[in-house]
């Protein structure tokens, strides 16, 4: 379906980045994308896919609205404390662009809901701050072949890592295991787990639009404390359990 006049009116200033234009804005909005909570980190994330024109945004996320995740939960608003966060949530980005369609799961990720929420998607954002929650999204992303923006933040750090079935290392490459010293409450400020969300968010925008060049095998670090940026290269392991058997 080519671009409507609304289209070209509301995405305006987006179409002239040279190699998205008129067939990168015609392929996000066909594009579904999932996203895996939508707290500090996965509400800026839906927020700018939203602002981009995708097509529909799947997100699971459970839990009322405390008043603590107001330092980063930017998609929520203070009357929203003590209430259900979907519903702010599904609020929120359709007041914001109705032309996206918006469908909020309840809960959060498990072994029930993960393979039925992974095929109504063609990118999964993960966005959840437990192992468990990431693991299963991997997995299931590598049974479907379908690609994965692993992010994650803790303090003043952010790590970004775009995972491509059979193309790039998956997460249990680099995380056989939860790691030992991971602790659920982590401190964060809201600019960070923006910005871990921001850079997730166009590392999606570029694989489903198809331009630039998205950091495949190179997971993104950023420490906030000193402003350093850094690209490190990471691999396969053969032996993973989740993906050592997946080939281009
Ligand atoms: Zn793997």
């Amino acid at each position: 379906m080519p671009l409507t006049d609304l289209d070209r009116s509301l995405y305006e200033w987006q179409l002239d980045v040279p190699g998205f234009g008129e067939s990168g804005q015609e392929k996000l909005r066909s594009s579904t994308a999932l996203i895996s909570r939508a707290g500090g980190l996965g509400g800026p994330l839906a927020f700018s896919l939203a602002a981009a024109g995708i097509g529909k945004l799947v997100i699971a996320h459970a839990g009322d609205l405390r008043l603590d995740d107001l330092n980063r939960q930017i998609l929520m608003r203070h009357d929203d404390v003590g209430k259900p966060r979907a519903e702010s949530l599904a609020a929120t980005l359709r007041a914001f662009n109705p032309q996206v369609e918006v469908e909020v799961i309840p809960e959060n990720i498990t072994e029930a809901n993960a393979a039925e929420l992974v095929a109504k998607a063609d990118i999964v954002f993960g966005a959840a701050p437990l192992f468990e929650e990431r693991f299963l999204m991997n997995r299931e992303c590598v049974r479907q072949g379908k690609p994965l923006i692993d992010c994650a933040m803790f303090s003043l750090e952010g790590q970004i890592l775009p995972i491509v079935p059979g193309q790039t290392p998956c997460l249990a490459c680099l995380y056989p295991e939860i790691p030992e010293h991971w602790k659920r409450r982590f401190p964060v400020i809201g600019a960070v787990s923006a910005l871990a969300a921001n850079i997730g968010a166009m590392e999606g925008i570029k694989l489903l639009a198809g331009f630039g060049e998205v950091s495949l095998n190179r997971m993104i670090y950023f420490d906030t404390a000193t402003m350093r940026f850094q690209q490190i290269q990471v691999q396969r392991n053969p032996d993973c359990a989740v993906c050592q058997h997946v080939s281009l």
